[in-house]
Parts: structure tokens; C-alpha cells; sequence
């Protein structure tokens, strides 16, 4: 029986053509797919199409979900941040050690990924691939095909499980080697290359800080709905959500039971999802933002709150809030 390794899989093409050498050589993949916290709870992997494309190239398929664990390492990365709020560096770690995990109870050899050498940067300079391989506990047992003519043989090269030579030397930031491999490897569909996960986008990496900063005890719901509707901060102990249509309105509704503060308008206009301290003050604040995003009416002005999933006393809501004062909120 020939040797099986466990493939680090994002979807992208790169740890597709990893994956594709390896079995070409006849080595058996198995591939682990994380779901970091930005996915919502109720989101399923194994119905996606980044799923799907690994399952027609022949690599079934482990989901790991990002969770309470993940989330300690990203409140307090040991590496630091990147340009944004990405912990890549420990990140990387993470994944690595958790694919090593896999390995073991699989009964696998290695570990491969796509990372190509001088592709991104920091993460993806020689000397950090050594480092992040030590660090993870796969030392010589971490293998990166895609640049394998460029690194040092690693112990799966010397023991012959994975043949060297058939491995390729591709290296900076350039697509044009993946792409003329994926051709002479008859893959015609991969998803995009991905500039890094919603850690490196501005907005949610200023909200991301904006958790880290002011509530230390955040969980995966709060990660989860940094990617939904529009943010604010009201003050130390207090920040809202407001949804910016419908489908927003209902991914909000869903988590009513974490919500300090729900509000539902009668009238056409968002949900306000608030966390924290509220007090009276404050709900005429969230009000007065559910007036200025809503269409209130004379006689159609009434807004339902729950506490927690559980109903409280309706609010007739006042003048919308000024915008000035909004921007100033604004995460
Ligand atoms: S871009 Fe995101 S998923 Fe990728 S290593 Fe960095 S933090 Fe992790």
C-alpha cells in the first residue's frame, strides 16, 4: 500500500495542484478544510462548492470548525498580528497542528500544503516556512510540494515515500506555473486565488480590534456577526448591530437569545441587535438609529424588544438619530 498524507485544503488552486502531485505519485490524500469563525454557525461546508471541486479531484474531506481554541490564539498570537488583525503566522500554526492531529489518527505519514515560497509575505519567506514547521510539531514531516525542488529534502523525500524529483521548484508571487500545471493536469475549475481571509479586510479587522479591545469574553457569535450589517460602539460596555436588508434582518433575528437588546420595528426598517450594558438612555438611542435606517409613520412607530429571546416592553420610537452622531459610532 503506498503512503497517505493529509493535504491542508483552502479551496484555492495551489493546494488543489499540491494535492494532485502527491496522488499522481500514487500517494492516498486526505484533505482538512477549516471553517474560521467569520462562517456562520449554521453553514455547511461539505455543500459548498470549494467541497465539491475536492470531491470531483478524488480528495475526500475533513471539516475542522475554528472554535473557542482558535479564538484564544487570535485574542493573543504569540507571533502578533499582520498589517491587519490576521494572526497568520500563529494561524498557520494552528491549522498545522490540528492537520498533525489528523495525521495520527489517520494513520497518515505527512503533512502537505500548497504554500508556495515567496508568495506572500512574512508567512510564506523560507525562513518562517522552517519556523512555522518546528513550531507545529511536524518538523520534517511537513511537506510543500509546489516549492519542494527549492526547500531541503524532507524527511518524507528521503524515506521515499514522496519522490523528489517529480516534485516542482515554483516559487514568488506569479500564477503562471500553477496555471500551466492545472492545464497539464486537465483541472479546469478551482476557485480563485483568495488575498487572505477577513482577518486582512480593513472593516472587519477594525471590528475584530474593536472586540479584542473591549470584551475580552467574546465567543464565536460575536465573530460570526462581524461580517453582518452595519457596527457601532455606543460607549465602553455597548455596541449595536443594524441590518442593512432583510436577509440581514433575519441572520439577526437568529441569535435573538444573545442579544442584550433586540429591537423589531413594526414599521419597514432594520433589526438592532445590541450587546452589553443597556440602559434606558440607550434604548432610545438604538430607537432613534432604528428611525433614522426605518420608515416610521404617524401611527406606524412602535418597535418590539427583546431582552435575551424574551419580550419586553415596546418603545414608540422618537427622531431618527442624527448622522453625525452615527459616524462617530461607526466601527
Ligand atoms: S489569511 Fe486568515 S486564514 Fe490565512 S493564515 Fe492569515 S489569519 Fe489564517
Amino acid at each position: 500500500m503506498g503512503a497517505r498524507g493529509i493535504l491542508l485544503y483552502s479551496g484555492g488552486l495551489d493546494s488543489l495542484l499540491a494535492g494532485r502531485l502527491l496522488m499522481e505519485q500514487g500517494v492516498e490524500m486526505i484533505g482538512i478544510m477549516f471553517i474560521l469563525p467569520f462562517r456562520a454557525p449554521d453553514f455547511r461546508p461539505e455543500e459548498d462548492r470549494p467541497a465539491r471541486i475536492a470531491r470531483d479531484n478524488g480528495i475526500p474531506l475533513r471539516f475542522f470548525r475554528c472554535g473557542r481554541e482558535y479564538m484564544e490564539m487570535v485574542k493573543n498570537p504569540p507571533h502578533g498580528y499582520g498589517k491587519r488583525s490576521n494572526p497568520c503566522i500563529d494561524c498557520k500554526i494552528y491549522f498545522l497542528r490540528k492537520a498533525g492531529e489528523l495525521m495520527a489518527s489517520e494513520g497518515a505519514s505527512f503533512v502537505a500544503t500548497g504554500e508556495v515560497v515567496g508568495q506572500r509575505p512574512m508567512s510564506q519567506m523560507k525562513h518562517m516556512l522552517r519556523h512555522i514547521e518546528i513550531e507545529s510539531g511536524l518538523k520534517d514531516r511537513l511537506l510543500r510540494p509546489l516549492s519542494a525542488q527549492l526547500l531541503l529534502p524532507t524527511g518524507v523525500e528521503r524515506e521515499g515515500l514522496v519522490d523528489r524529483e517529480r516534485l516542482p521548484g515554483i516559487s514568488g508571487r506569479g500564477r503562471s506555473a500553477q496555471m500551466e500545471l492545472a492545464r497539464t493536469m486537465g483541472i479546469a475549475e478551482y476557485a480563485s486565488p483568495a488575498g487572505g481571509c477577513l482577518f486582512t479586510d480593513p472593516q472587519i479587522a477594525r471590528r475584530v480590534r474593536d472586540l479584542l479591545d473591549h470584551v475580552p469574553d467574546f465567543d464565536m457569535v460575536d465573530m460570526y456577526l462581524l461580517s453582518v450589517g452595519r457596527h457601532f460602539r455606543a460607549g465602553e460596555g455597548l455596541k449595536f448591530i443594524v441590518g442593512r436588508n432583510e436577509t440581514e434582518n433575519a441572520e439577526l433575528e437568529k441569535y435573538a437569545s444573545v442579544a442584550d437588546l433586540m429591537l423589531l420595528p413594526d414599521f419597514k426598517g432594520p433589526v438592532v441587535f445590541a450587546r452589553g450594558v443597556v440602559g434606558d438612555g440607550d434604548v432610545r438611542l438604538l430607537a432613534a438609529v432604528a428611525a433614522r435606517y426605518g420608515r416610521p409613520a404617524e401611527g406606524n412607530d412602535r418597535i418590539a424588544l427583546l431582552r435575551r429571546g424574551s419580550p419586553a416592553d415596546a418603545v414608540i420610537t422618537g427622531a431618527p438619530v442624527d448622522d453625525e452622531v452615527l459616524r462617530q459610532m461607526m466601527i
